[in-house]
């Protein structure tokens, strides 16, 4: 978890997005006021959303005066909403280089973190729900080499406040259309469990009852299978859905797409998942990108069928998304061959074909891409 800096630590006011109860209490308390001040902000801001002090009603005048001087809430800013023909919005969001970081130790990290950043958050309505799929790094480091937000390479972490602030933001911009559910994937821009700290802080007030009350069972990390990360991650206990993206049913044919697996091959990261405490009601999700000629065939599917023996687990089939890579389109009767042979062997396989292709929205295509069409540039107007 963040470490909280004291207002005076700084020059600056002190962001409050991102920060825990526990942090909001202490905050409060450094300013010579009761802990539970703290407790009604952290409410406020993430179970409310509300983004200013002045709203803030259940505090007294003069704290909120005070808090408007001494403290902010600083939501990444929209530059462009990309809306595709299907109702899926591309967000491309301004990150600040934040005063806080200037405090923290490591000099390296400091330079990172203080570089401003852009990345991108993605919206997507449906009857009954809207998922929002959200960014963790700004650019990724892992280099699938399928992956267009590999082409950005590592820009830099994201805070805990920037990637809870994702949601919130997407909330308040689509609140008079708003489903009764809201699901939020972890599938944008970077690799979530290489930014461990900040995504656990972001995830503890995403699924608090108490402040953005978003059940486990919507919230999924999907990771390229960092090995230490998904170990980290099964001794919290607060947890979201783990997704793992497999994408190939062999070593010799990951290592050539996801590098990644040369570090964590297959046999350490899918005994890391069978050692993964699953709860009663979970399983894991495998993603596994269909790349036409590649890793689409009769025998992979094969092949894939006994690498997920004995895992209580499911199998999205995602048909590679198109961007400027030397990759194709799979087949569609490719597609179903192997998802038949899945589910002939109990492997319980769905075909997810990834929204809003058209303002490369989707899986995979997340490098901010300038759009024509559909585009509406924000840089006017503030969210809420
Ligand atoms: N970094 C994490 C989460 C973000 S990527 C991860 O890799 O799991 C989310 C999903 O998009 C992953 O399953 C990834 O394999 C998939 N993906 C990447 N590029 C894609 C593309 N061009 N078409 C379809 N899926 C893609
Ligand atoms: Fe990074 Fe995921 Fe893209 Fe791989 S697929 S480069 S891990 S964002």
């Amino acid at each position: 978890m963040a470490s909280l800096i004291p207002a005076s630590a700084f020059a600056g006011p002190c962001n409050l997005l991102g920060k825990s109860l526990e942090e909001l209490r202490a905050f409060l308390e450094s300013l010579g006021e009761p802990a539970y001040r703290g407790a009604q902000i952290y409410h406020a801001l993430y179970a409310e959303r509300r983004f200013d002090f002045a709203g803030m009603t259940n505090l007294p005048a003069k704290l909120r005066e005070r808090l408007a001087r001494e403290a902010l809430i600083a939501l990444p800013r929209i530059m462009r909403k990309h809306i595709s023909a299907d109702g899926t919005i591309r967000y491309v969001l301004a990150l600040d280089a934040l005063a806080e970081d200037s405090a923290a130790k490591d000099s390296q990290k400091t330079a990172r973190s203080l570089t401003p950043a852009t990345i991108e958050t993605v919206f997507m309505p449906e009857e009954n729900r809207q998922t929002i799929c959200i960014s963790t790094q700004a650019g990724c480091a892992v280099d699938c080499h399928f992956c267009l937000t590999a082409t950005l390479g590592l820009i830099r972490n994201l805070t805990a406040g920037e990637i809870i602030g994702q949601v919130l933001i997407a909330l308040e911009e689509n609140r008079a259309a708003l489903k009764p559910q809201t699901n939020v994937v972890l599938m944008g821009q970077g690799e979530p469990l290489l930014n461990f700290d900040p995504v656990m802080a972001a995830l503890r007030i995403l699924l608090d009852p108490n402040a953005m009350a978003i059940s486990a069972k919507h919230v999924t990390l999907s990771t390229s299978g960092i090995v230490p990360g998904i170990e980290r991650l099964a001794l919290e206990k607060v947890r979201p859905k783990l997704a793992i993206s497999l994408n190939a049913s062999s070593d010799e044919q990951r290592d050539e797409i996801m590098p990644i697996n040369r570090k964590y091959p297959l046999e350490a990261l899918l005994d890391a998942c069978r050692r993964y405490p699953l709860r009663p009601w979970e399983h894991l999700t495998f993603e596994y990108v269909l790349l036409g000629g590649f890793n689409d065939s009769v025998d992979d599917a094969r092949r894939v069928v006994k690498l997920l023996a004995n895992l209580r687990s499911k199998v999205n089939l995602i048909p590679w998304n198109p961007g400027d890579l030397p990759y194709s389109k799979p087949d569609p009767a490719r597609i179903e061959a192997f998802r038949k042979i899945l589910a002939d062997k109990d492997v319980r396989a769905f075909v997810r074909y990834s929204r809003g292709q058209d303002v490369m929205a989707a899986c995979g295509q997340l490098a901010l891409m300038e759009m024509g069409a559909g585009t509406q540039s924000l840089t006017q107007i503030s969210p809420g």
